[in-house]
């Protein structure tokens, strides 16, 4: 079935010159860019996009990483997208996550990993929806 998901690129991906080393991972696996900005966002943005995190008590911290500086916001396409791109991206914690993986290969913190993806058809329409207005 044929999908679509919110990519993120995050502040500390850009910071460290990885945003070709990502993007490279998603088109080699055969996924199609549909959408893609450079882009900062405020503390407001942060909330809407993570609002189900909002509570978290490591919330602020991570508010202050994503307004940090630019990032990538994208949308993917392919078959299974949503489910694939969360595979390619790993475990949330750099540290967990399987060589291979983005994550896995590229990030040492369970904050600054790098990536985000939408992790339902639910999530991947709302943020979609949030980012990407005119798609
Ligand atoms: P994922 O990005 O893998 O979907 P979550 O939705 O659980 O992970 O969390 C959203 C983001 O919040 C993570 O990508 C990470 O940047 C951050 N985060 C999650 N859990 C923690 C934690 N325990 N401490 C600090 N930051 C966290
Ligand atoms: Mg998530």
């Amino acid at each position: 079935m044929t999908q679509r998901t919110l990519v993120l690129i995050k502040p500390d991906a850009v910071r460290r010159g990885l945003v070709g080393e990502i993007l490279g991972r998603f088109e080699a696996k055969g996924l199609t860019i549909v959408a893609l900005e450079h882009r900062a966002i405020d503390a407001e943005m942060a909330d809407a996009h993570y609002a189900e995190h909002v509570e978290q008590p490591w919330y602020p911290p991570l508010r202050e990483f994503a307004v940090s500086g630019p990032l990538v916001s994208l949308v993917l396409e392919g078959d299974e997208a949503i489910a694939v791109v969360r595979l390619l991206n790993g475990k949330t914690d750099g540290r967990a996550a399987d060589p291979g993986t983005i994550r896995g290969d590229l990030s040492l913190s369970n904050r600054e990993n790098l990536v985000h993806a939408s992790d339902s058809e639910e999530s991947s329409a709302r943020e979609i929806a949030l980012w990407f207005p005119s798609l």
